[in-house]
């Protein structure tokens, strides 16, 4: 079954449920949850049996010789870290050569293919290829057994498995990346430990993007944000309203070559509350502790953008006190579990500042924290209704995360 649809929501080129002609890539809508649509064909693939291009994760060429002395990211050693997540960066060579919104997939947009299709071992033109036909709208893209080259034997598998990398970085291990491997009969989402030496086709998708994170960060910085903090595009963010206790606040990322990564700041209740889930818009009080007292940030109508778990909230915001005033741009990220948030990242970028006295970080400054142990734990809002902390004779204070030192 093809079907096609004139536009589709963001004014580009049609969507269709299958490869419908030669004007290849094509967007196919395979009717996931997340809006996800897969492209028809890989990168360097000219139609959809073709196998294309092997890139080693981050890289943008092809080559030759796929090993530790030929990959970018591999020092002395070590393998560079390049982010959790490359979807859209510099690092992605299906955002780099197609542009536009085309990216690499997520480890996320892997397991949905995986949860919504059904694969089969198929052939199209004598070239063997997985087949991944949906449940959800009967659409279908067929993905060809590529093989793999690795640094002992080169090319080997081709036509007997397919190797595709997610841009999702093993949180566990720096060599290793998320990727797809399937062959006659099996298909699995990081098909045992991915090392990141290793030459894998890209497929690309594009997400149902949420074009609202330009207007408040440039498009021109979200790589340099990437770098810390996962980006969740899509217009279906979990639920996320109820209150969370970061404890404490350490800090992964900074443009200061002053600032000690790892240093421990204050811990943070953060409550959200009115997540409107049409506008995805949600409301975000959060209380810093630290020695010096309380600190209060309020954030009304941010927006929340993400699929499935994931989420990330930007905003613009505002910071006051009796000698300086500020305008931040403040993110958080994270996965939404049924105890808490896993894997709260935060952080803020200054855009502008009034600051006699010199007390704050420079403009253009970023800094992001994580919470140390993983897990923002879901608890009680310690604070009554609203704030209700001037019970406690709270001073107006500056946020703690935004001075000099
Ligand atoms: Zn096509």
């Amino acid at each position: 079954m093809t079907e096609f649809t004139p536009v589709d929501s963001e004014g580009q080129q049609p969507t269709n449920t299958t490869c419908p002609d030669s004007n290849h890539p094509h967007k196919i809508d395979l009717g996931l949850p997340s809006g996800t649509k897969w492209a028809c064909c890989n990168v360097d693939a000219s139609k959809p049996e073709d196998y294309g291009g092997y890139y080693a994760w981050g890289e943008t060429y092809t080559k030759d010789v796929y090993n530790e002395a030929s990959y970018q990211y591999y020092n002395n050693g070590n393998y560079q870290n390049i982010g959790s997540s490359i979807c859209g960066t510099n690092y992605d060579v299906a955002h780099m050569k197609w542009g536009g919104a085309w990216r690499m997939p997520s480890l996320e947009q892997i397991q949905e293919l995986m949860e919504y299709c059904s694969y089969t071992w198929s052939s199209v033109n004598g070239i063997n290829v997985g087949k991944f036909t949906s449940r959800k709208n009967s659409g279908s893209i067929i993905l060809p057994a590529v093989g793999s080259w690795n640094r002992s034997s080169g090319l080997s598998g081709r036509g007997s498995n397919g190797y595709y990398w997610s841009g999702t970085q093993d949180p566990y291990a720096d060599r290793f990346a998320y990727g797809l491997g399937f062959g006659s009969g099996h298909a699995s989402y990081n098909d045992g430990h991915l090392i990141r030496i290793s030459g894998f086709a890209i497929r690309p998708v594009q997400g149902d993007v949420d074009t609202r994170m330009s207007s408040v960060i440039p498009d021109s910085i979200r790589p340099i944000i990437e770098e810390y903090i996962p980006i969740y595009d899509g217009k279906n963010p979990p639920n996320i309203e109820g209150s969370y206790f970061l404890s404490p606040q350490v800090l992964i990322g900074s443009s200061l070559s002053n600032d000690e990564i790892g240093k421990v700041y204050a811990s943070e209740y953060q409550k959200y509350s009115s997540q409107d889930m049409n506008k995805n818009t949600i409301d975000l009080v959060g209380v810093e502790e630290s020695k010096d007292g309380l600190s209060v940030s309020k954030g009304t109508g941010a927006y929340i953008s993400g699929s499935n778990n994931n989420f990330t909230i930007y905003f613009d915001m505002e910071s006051e006190n009796s000698y300086s005033t500020s305008k931040l741009v403040y993110i958080v990220s994270g996965t939404k579990t049924s105890t808490g948030i896993r894997n709260l990242t935060c952080g803020f970028i200054m855009k502008e500042k009034y600051d006699p006295q010199n007390k704050l970080v420079p403009v253009g400054t970023f800094r992001f924290f994580k919470d140390q142990d993983g897990m923002s734990e879901a608890v009680s809002w310690p604070y009554g209704n609203t704030y209700g902390i001037r019970k406690r004779n709270v001073k107006s204070r500056v946020l703690p995360f935004i001075l000099a030192r």
